[in-house]
């Protein structure tokens, strides 16, 4: 098994706290996701967990490539959407394009239809941001893959399609450094350093490309 870092085995400690205006600014626009009135607010929650997850999706664990999405672990829309959890804290993560996608509408809740939300993992499908540990179900074996280590674990490599080469490229990439501690200091100096954070990308793109 590889050597995990410590931003990978991160797990969120603190859900998103909405405040008494953001609830009321909810309610005023019907919890409509893509309402324009709610972008800032979106915003504001893919910051937060962005940074709990130590800026990585929740899903396959790994750096995000192109857009970084907030993802709803029980589908808003859809067969199996629960548009009363649109805007529940615990229902919602960061994850990449590819994981987001995969992921869909898919039902991974117990059943579907429980309310009001579960607060344990056993009540759901596949591997929970908030409350299941990923690495207890799922590990990354010779750098390069993902083996399930229990049933959840299996089931999550398969609804996000974690054996496909675009995420199996990008793992290997990035298990090249996330185990070196020169490397990890100067991913931690980027979190600091809110205007390096750009060099120190170019930096590692030039390395690890
Ligand atoms: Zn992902």
């Amino acid at each position: 098994m590889a050597r995990l870092s410590d931003r990978q085995r991160k797990q969120i400690e603190n859900k998103f706290e909405f405040s008494t205006n953001e609830r009321f600014l909810i309610r005023q626009y019907k919890g409509e996701w893509e309402h324009e009135k709610l972008e800032p607010l979106i915003r504001k929650i893919r910051k937060h967990y962005l940074n709990e997850q130590g800026e990585l999706c929740s899903f396959c664990r790994l750096p995000f490539r192109e857009d970084i999405q907030v993802e709803h672990f029980v589908p808003k829309a859809g067969k199996y959407g629960r548009p009363e959890f649109t805007f529940y804290a615990q229902n919602l993560s960061v994850a990449c394009k590819h994981c987001n996608s995969k992921k869909s509408t898919n039902n991974d809740m117990i059943p579907y239809t429980r309310t009001p939300y579960p607060q344990s993992g056993i009540y759901f499908r596949i591997a929970h941001p908030h409350f299941d540990d990923y690495f207890e179900h799922i590990e990354i074996v010779d750098r390069s893959r993902y083996v399930g280590k229990t049933l959840k674990g299996r089931r999550t490599i398969e609804r996000c399609k974690l054996y496909d080469p675009v995420i199996v490229g990008v793992l290997v990439k990035a298990m090249r450094y996330e185990d070196d501690p020169l490397i990890q200091g100067v991913l931690r100096i980027r979190e600091m350093q809110g205007d390096f954070k750009r060099t120190i990308d170019r930096l590692m793109d030039r390395i690890f490309k």
